[in-house]
């Protein structure tokens, strides 16, 4: 089965249960001042879980473009690493807005993978929430119930509240889920190993494929839970892994959503895919990253230095570099892999074929000027690297590379983490505040003249995200 064709059976499904099908949102959210991408289906449908507005239609369907690379949900890491993490990713999904509740969304997610997609029922999980005394929980007996009524008990698997229990961000709506998880491991494996102990265990050959939110009540800010006005149904299932179990391969990016990308880059690098570990991760980020650039770019979010931009720029050089480093690319040939996704995801979204030219043309561009400034910058990471003495690199010079040859942070402790290597981010973020007050204190002086100098102050530091043990990710959010 195509990708296409798993895209429209699933819209068919629940259009047929009585599904408006709606298009998917923008991946980069303008208004919303909680959230810089799309981060689920359901983010566009926030305000009718809140009761704040009402829905033409109880019941929607449809594939949302979704970006996981920072807040709550960020996904950057895992991503070419593992097979089945992306940056941006479709999530299939379907709502009920105080329409139908966990009967009928248990029941139809069933029936579409096991009767529909014939998944094998014997390859499959499903997880309930087992409760939290933190936020005076009780466990799901009522989905519990429900599982119980079409899949062995075995097959029925306690989970905890980071796994089973959604929430959108650090506010808003929430509630406990039940997923569905696949194992396609061989039968010889199967035996040697139970799935159920494999689940949520990072196995790549055993994992999640559909989430059922059952939405009921509204995380505060103060961090209590209100129940919400109504019930609502809210799932998410990843396009691409299901994607991956339907056509009976191992990994994501051996699905035809990658494989034209992958040759692509193959042809155009003379490397091979499935030789070598780095390459392959090389490979993978690349035929990833392009993806997340090239929606974004058509939503019309421009890499820049900014907020929701200089993520992009972010995911962009990173791109670059793993092509510079481990794959010999000293010229651009990102832009070259536009066209390719143009064709295969264009029919679905026709953003990408009408924004077709602009996208390559920001992407040629970003990638030359980061290519003017990486290899230099490099040279200046390897002898940095050579004169420290105790495995750390000072926040000045990460500010030099950032400032001076273009490197993000994350970037530069992603090449540390690489070679052992770690990072001295207070450092950073001193120096980094010291070229703020500077800008602000020159902007200031010129007020009084003709030139009024443009402020840089719309990056605010926000905090970390842990990597490993020590080194850290900086994130910005747009003020
Ligand atoms: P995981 O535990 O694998 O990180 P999740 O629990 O964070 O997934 P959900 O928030 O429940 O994911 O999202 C719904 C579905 O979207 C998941 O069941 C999965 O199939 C898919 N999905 C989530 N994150 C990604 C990603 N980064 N890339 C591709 N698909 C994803
Ligand atoms: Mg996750
Ligand atoms: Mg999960
Ligand atoms: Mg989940």
């Amino acid at each position: 089965m195509t990708s296409q064709e798993v895209r429209t059976q699933f819209l068919n499904f629940f259009k047929e249960k009585g599904h408006k099908i709606v298009p998917s949102a923008p991946m980069v959210m303008k208004d919303d001042p909680t959230l810089m991408f799309t981060n689920a289906g359901m983010n566009q449908f926030k305000e009718f879980f809140l009761g704040n507005s009402k829905p033409k239609h109880t019941r929607v369907a449809d594939t949302q473009k979704c970006l996981r690379v920072s807040g709550k949900h960020n996904d950057l890491e895992e991503v070419g690493k593992d097979t089945y993490h992306h940056t941006m990713f479709e999530m299939l999904g379907n709502w009920s807005f105080g329409d139908y509740f966990k009967k009928e969304a248990i029941q139809w997610a069933w029936e579409l993978l096991t009767e529909v997609y014939k998944i094998d029922k014997n390859s499959l999980y499903v997880s309930v929430f087992e409760g939290s005394e933190d936020d005076g929980l009780a466990m799901d007996q009522e989905a519990y119930d429900l599982w119980k009524a079409i899949v062995p008990e075995e097959r029925i698997i306690m989970g905890n509240k980071k796994d089973n229990f959604w929430e959108m961000g650090d506010q808003g709506p929430c509630g406990p889920c039940s997923e569905i998880h696949v194992d396609i491991r061989s039968t010889e494996e199967k035996k040697k190993v139970p799935g159920a102990s494999l689940v949520n265990q990072d196995h790549p050959q055993v994992v999640e494929i559909w989430n059922l939110v059952f939405m009921q009540f509204n995380r505060k800010a103060n961090g209590s839970l209100e129940s919400l006005p109504a019930k609502h149904i809210d799932t998410g299932m990843g396009f691409e892994r299901l994607c991956m179990v339907l056509q009976g391969v191992q990994s994501n990016y051996d699905t035809d959503v990658f494989t034209p990308l992958i040759r692509e880059i193959e042809v155009i690098t003379g490397k091979k895919y499935g030789k070598d570990e780095k390459t392959d991760i090389a490979i993978r980020v690349i035929a990833d990253h392009v993806r997340a650039v090239a929606f974004s770019i058509a939503d019309g979010q421009l890499p820049s230095n900014t907020g929701a931009g200089y993520v992009i720029r972010r995911i962009l050089r990173r791109a670059i570099r793993y092509g510079f480093t481990f794959l010999n690319t000293n010229k651009p040939f990102i832009y070259r892999l536009v066209k390719v996704l143009a064709e295969q995801m264009g029919k679905a979204f026709p953003e990408l074929k009408e924004q077709y030219q602009l996208i390559e043309n920001v992407i040629k561009e970003e990638e030359s000027s980061f290519l003017s400034t990486l290899e230099q910058g490099l040279v200046l990471l390897d002898s940095v690297i050579k004169s420290s003495k105790d495995k750390t690199i000072s926040g000045e010079k990460a500010f030099e590379l950032y400032d001076t040859f273009g490197f993000p942070i994350d970037l530069t402790s992603l090449i540390l983490e690489e070679k052992g290597y770690q990072l001295d981010v207070a450092g950073f973020n001193k120096a980094l505040q010291e070229q703020k007050d500077r800008s602000r204190a020159a902007s200031e002086v010129s007020k009084g003249d003709w030139t009024v100098l443009k402020q840089d102050s719309e990056q605010e530091f926000i905090g970390y995200d842990s990597l490993e043990a020590q080194v850290k990710l900086v994130k910005y959010r747009k003020i």
